[in-house]
């Protein structure tokens, strides 16, 4: 069957369900969607139990647009929005997307905006024949999540053509013959960095991640493979977070020809989009080559499409996505799929927390079926175990208190996403319950961006900070104590002050960026301390600093000058964003229900190989801890 059959199948039945008195005026593909073009909007929004059963009889998602005739001018529009909202909504921006039929209305208290059961966004829709769709005003504007929405608002008419053609490709029909289900490890098995692997059935190509390693000079995926090429041959690229081990790449893949969708949540298309542009800076002002330009960043945004936790939809004729917490960072993933209507169910994890942290509940590991699962084996080693988020705190509160007790200064050196905000989030809490003094906190390099993020997408926090931020009206990351630094001048200002403060700054590991702007000065003072909450590689400056040097050489303007190491170094584990050895078991024996296949990666050699070898021996799972470049074939 012809994608043109389908779409006139669909329709017939469409028509065979809506009453006459019900206009319909088009039906058409929009990525998964299937569209409803009507006259009479209202009337769809009275009879609810109609579009269920629609869904139902498709099989499908189902959108019901006003027909262009009908809608209201956008003046009156706004004017008669503006009166159905209450005033404490607060309503900070109206915009209308004629080619959709959609008003966004941006509002801070969203709640308030959409009425008990949604009653006042059905007011709006039959007065105005518009449909309302509610966003809420992020509370620190982001420069990141402004531009972006306002890039897709001026994008709207090419985008209504991609998310057709992704519809139209996607409905394509299934092929007969025979059935499988593969998987070819394209990069970051048995190493940490340019995550990618690729799904092949009989019906899709489905690329789960790419990344690069930005460590490595050749950092790129094994993305030239046949499997892969010709790159227009790829259904689907899908993101599970934003860090550039798993994100940094897929720019490349429209430079190089690709023009499919991205899925992932929102939270992850606005902070992979923040770091692939400031990997192009970074790359810049290193004079490295420059992998693709700020044209391919923007492609990515034109084609992601945007899933929230548990949402469910079809990518390929034969394979359904559905998106799940990992606890790894803001927005992150495991990514499941069901291919062939019931054939088989394979899931990627993805980087996963498997405890509740600071910032995310910790990572679901519940799935209607699932036969295998791709694992992460960062900390995979039998003595990876990190101390709990209590004791992390514990510690923290330790070197904060002694360090002050000094007068002194304390440096953090940061990555400037899921970290920092966790180490805020710790800092605040100890700050407004007293048991640390109260002292200015500055936030230096990107992290006040990304902690902008962050509040734009308070549903993507964990339930206790979801309810200190719905109920009680506060957001820790938004407290006083927190300073943005975001001039030389400022900078400077603090390195010069006598008075104790907490510095946070990026880079994590110290290879560059303000943290080293600090670290010059405040390295030859016995009061000030140094404090790593982050992993440090081998050969960073963070590691040398850890290992105790005495003296730091560093490069300035060209010239070696060694910093003498006179500040107390401190390193607080416990903050990280993987699960440790313990908990990558906890997650494998409550996971539900259990797979019979487990496949290791993204971890050194040995722990993914041992990680594997210990499952297997543990629970009797089949389990491999493969090269980059095998294929595995599990049906
Ligand atoms: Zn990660």
């Amino acid at each position: 069957m012809t994608v043109d059959d389908v779409l006139r199948e669909i329709k017939g039945k469409v028509r065979g369900v809506i009453p006459p008195s019900i206009d319909v005026s088009d039906v058409e593909f929009e990525g998964a969607l299937v569209v409803i073009y009507t006259k009479h909007p209202d009337k769809f929004a009275k009879k609810e139990e109609l579009v269920k059963q629609l869904a139902k009889m498709l099989q499908k998602r189902i959108a019901i647009r006003p027909d262009p005739s009908v809608i209201t001018d956008t003046d009156a529009a706004e004017r008669k929005i503006k009166n159905i909202i209450p005033k404490d909504a607060e309503i900070t921006n109206i915009y209308f997307l004629p080619e959709v039929g959609e008003v966004i209305i941006e509002v801070v208290k969203p709640g308030v905006a959409i009425g008990k059961q949604g009653i006042l966004l059905n007011e709006i829709r039959k007065t105005i024949n518009w449909s309302p769709h509610i966003i809420r005003t992020p509370p620190i504007q982001s420069k990141t999540v402004q531009e972006i929405r306002g890039y897709l608002r001026s994008m709207s008419d090419e985008r209504k053509e991609i998310l057709r053609k992704v519809g139209r490709r996607l409905h394509r029909g299934i092929s007969v013959g025979e059935r499988f289900v593969r998987v070819t490890t394209l990069g970051g098995f048995r190493e940490v960095g340019r995550s990618c692997s690729l799904l092949n059935t009989q019906d899709s190509k489905v690329m789960i991640d790419c990344g690069v390693d930005v460590s490595s000079e050749n950092g790129s995926p094994y993305i030239h493979l046949p499997e892969v090429l010709p790159i227009e041959t790829i259904d689907a690229v899908v993101i599970t977070h934003a860090h550039l081990d798993h994100s940094g790449l897929v720019p490349l893949l429209y430079k190089y020809g690709f023009d499919g969708p991205v899925y992932c949540t929102p939270p992850t298309r606005d902070m992979m989009t923040l770091l692939q542009m400031d990997y192009l800076k970074v790359a810049a002002a290193d004079a490295r080559k420059i992998p693709y330009s700020a044209e391919n960043i923007r492609d990515v945004i034109k084609h992601c499409i945007t899933m929230d936790y548990g949402d469910t939809t079809d990518i390929t004729p034969d394979v359904r996505l559905t998106l799940h917490n990992a606890g790894h960072i803001l927005g992150s993933s495991t990514a499941h799929f069901h291919v062939g209507e019931g054939l088989y169910n394979i899931a990627f994890s993805g980087d996963i927390k498997y405890e509740r942290t600071w910032l995310f509940n910790p990572a679901i590991n519940r799935f209607p079926r699932l036969e295998a699962i791709i694992m992460e084996s960062t900390y995979g080693a039998r003595d990876d175990i990190q101390p709990t988020r209590r004791e992390a705190t514990d510690r923290l509160k330790d070197i904060i208190q002694r360090c002050l007790k000094k007068k002194g200064k304390i440096l953090v050196p940061v990555f400037a996403v899921g970290r920092s905000q966790e180490v805020m989030i710790v800092i605040e809490d100890l700050m407004r319950t007293k048991q640390i003094p109260k002292v200015p906190v500055y936030l230096d390099g990107m992290i006040w961006e990304a902690t902008a993020i962050h509040t734009a997408y308070p549903e993507y926090l964990n339930n206790k900070l979801r309810a200190q931020i719905f109920q009680q009206g506060e957001n820790p990351l938004l407290s006083e104590i927190f300073e943005r630094i975001d001039s030389h001048e400022m900078r400077q200002r603090i390195i010069n002050d006598p008075d104790p403060c907490i510095v946070l700054a990026t880079s994590g590991m110290m290879n560059g960026g303000p943290v080293m702007e600090y670290f010059k000065e405040w390295a030859q003072s016995k009061k000030n301390t140094i404090t790593f909450v982050g992993y440090q590689a081998e050969g960073t400056i963070g590691r040398r600093i850890q290992k105790g040097w005495g003296e730091i050489p560093l490069n300035v303007g060209g010239n070696v000058v060694n910093i003498k190491m006179e500040m107390s170094v401190e390193t607080c584990d416990g903050f990280s964003g993987h699960s440790d050895r313990k908990q990558l078991f906890n997650y494998i024996n409550n996971m539900s229900p259990h797979p019979e296949r487990i496949i290791f990666g993204h971890g050194e050699e040995s722990k993914c190989l041992d990680l594997s070898s210990s499952v297997h021996k543990r629970f009797n799972i089949s389990t491999a801890a493969p090269m980059n470049l095998e294929t595995i074939r599990f049906r």
